[in-house]
């Protein structure tokens, strides 16, 4: 079963290669930026916070048949694509169907653009150089 923070950020990883979150009545929405600093953007928040009012049913990234609500059940996990690394879903029992979204990205990937990331939280990292530092006092 993949975490709610693994799907969030399957989803904030495809954005940012231009993939749309699809919705039950046809609704596409692809929120810019995802990244804002090193957080995710309200944009993308905003995006998340829509799909998990439905609790994920019915919404899902284009070039995928998985929808939100099936990535969070137990059945299915988020693995990375043996050809780009990018987060994929896998089932966890049984044949994988499926296939990554890069399948139609022709310009992925690419190792000459700038990687899909997740925002850094420079807190925490602060917070371990100074971990580090008091240590060797
Ligand atoms: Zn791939």
């Amino acid at each position: 079963m993949a975490s709610s923070d693994q799907v969030k950020q399957y989803l904030a990883y495809w954005f940012q290669l231009g993939k749309r979150l699809k919705f039950d009545r046809g609704e596409a929405v692809l929120p810019q930026p995802v990244i804002q600093g090193n957080r995710y953007s309200p944009e993308f928040e905003a995006c998340w916070q829509q799909a998990l009012r439905v609790e994920g049913r019915d919404c899902y990234l284009e070039g995928t048949d998985q929808t939100v609500a099936d990535l969070l059940s137990s059945n299915w996990d988020v693995t990375d694509c043996a050809r780009c690394g990018m987060p994929v879903p896998t089932i966890n029992l049984g044949v994988q169907p499926g296939s990554c979204p890069c399948f139609d990205l022709s310009t992925w990937p690419n190792p000459d653009l700038p990687q899909p990331r997740s925002p850094v939280d420079s807190r925490t990292q602060l917070e371990q150089i100074r971990d580090r530092l008091s240590q060797g006092s």
